[in-house]
């Protein structure tokens, strides 16, 4: 039933690196402080130098990457340098996006601390910025393009895409005109192998200006929480999810698969003490969310009979897509600044752990 050659990959799971660019203040006087603890020594483009400038606490762990001296090393299935285009970052992509046409069901995260580029990675800073444009719309223009190829071999397929967005453990939907409903997570069919949300908007796609439109109209939606709670987005996790049926008029076959592209939420850590009510109640959802997303990869990568799915709703709603029949893509994005250097260290030991 493939439609294209994908290359059979070692396992499901993989792990690209992004380091974003200093950006307008960063690049000031002090920029020699800023720049030369990162490294990119390594022409394959799969590994990260860190470098930690001054005293490296004893207490450091040195449990994941390889710690010689003051410099931390880190290796991926790919790693890009600041200066890499999303173009490029694409193309590394853009295999596993075709997966979903031929039936896998794909899930990309981005994963990261807050200003590290996860949503200038899947978004992009400006949807009418075509060089700057992000993976959701790429992986779109990019179906539809395929789809078009596909229809003289006789394949027609139904497109469907939702966006949604989990905050505190609750749903909202990122597409909804004003309606506020009651969200909740459906497993359906015997062997519970299709995952919906009801009350959540399900738009057809017929078009591919259509992704415009929604994507701004979640944008809109995203701000009028924003202004409840000034750091909802980067507390909360997106999730935009593409749900591909094909069938074949001359053969009958039918095909369904599923791309879900993820934002996820800031992975700093939070302090728990001294934050109380709803901030505290954010800080516990994040960790718990974060951290079982990780435990779940770690639990499929080994084999493990249970599979905590059910521990956070994120895990829940995408437990199809995880595991099984499917493909997983992580990007770690992470800063160039040397006041981030414990929080990247942080991301790039989670990122390690599932790899
Ligand atoms: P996050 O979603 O992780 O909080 P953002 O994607 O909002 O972070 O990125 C923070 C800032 O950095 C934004 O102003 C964004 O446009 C910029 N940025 C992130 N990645 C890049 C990049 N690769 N190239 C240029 N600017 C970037
Ligand atoms: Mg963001």
């Amino acid at each position: 039933k493939l439609h294209n050659n994908i290359q059979e990959l070692k396992g499901n799971i993989r792990v690209f690196c992004r380091v974003r660019p200093l950006l307008g203040d960063e690049l000031g006087p002090d920029r020699d402080g800023d720049v030369h603890h990162m490294n990119f020594p390594d022409i394959d483009q799969k590994i990260i130098e860190l470098e930690k400038l001054g005293d490296v606490s004893m207490n450091e762990s040195t449990l994941a990457g390889h710690r010689r001296g003051n410099k931390y090393d880190f290796s991926f299935d790919r790693v890009f340098q600041p200066a890499s285009t999303q173009k490029e970052v694409f193309e590394e992509i853009s295999q596993l996006v075709q997966s979903a046409l031929d039936g896998y069901n794909v899930c990309i995260f981005a994963y990261g601390q807050t200003g590290s580029g996860k949503t200038f990675t899947m978004q992009g800073p400006d949807l009418n910025d075509e060089e700057k444009v992000g993976m959701i719309p790429r992986s779109v223009a990019q179906i539809f393009q395929s789809v078009r190829e596909l229809q003289t071999k006789g394949w027609q397929y139904d497109m469907e895409a939702s966006f949604l967005e989990i905050y505190n453990e609750t749903i909202r939907d990122l597409l909804s005109n004003g309606k506020e409903d009651k969200y909740e997570i459906k497993l359906h069919g015997p062997n519970s192998n299709e995952v919906t949300v009801t009350n959540l908007t399900l738009v057809n796609i017929s078009s591919e200006d259509q992704i415009n439109n929604l994507l701004a109209r979640a944008s809109d939606n995203r701000a009028v929480a924003e202004t409840k709670c000034n750091e909802h987005s980067s507390r909360s996790h997106s999730v935009f999810r593409l749900k591909l049926t094909g069938n074949n008029k001359h053969t009958n076959e039918i095909c369904q698969g599923t791309l879900n592209l993820v934002d996820l939420a800031g992975s700093e850590r939070l302090k728990e003490s001294g934050s109380e009510g709803q901030r505290l109640k954010e800080t516990l959802c994040i960790n718990k969310s974060l951290s079982n997303l990780g435990n779940v990869i770690m639990a499929l990568a080994n084999k493990d009979s249970h599979i905590p799915y059910r521990n956070s709703k994120l895990t829940y709603l995408l437990q199809n897509s995880l595991g099984g029949n499917s493909k997983t893509l992580m990007f770690v994005n992470v800063s160039p600044r040397e006041e981030n250097f414990q929080e990247t260290l942080n991301s790039l030991r989670f990122a390690t752990k599932v790899n």
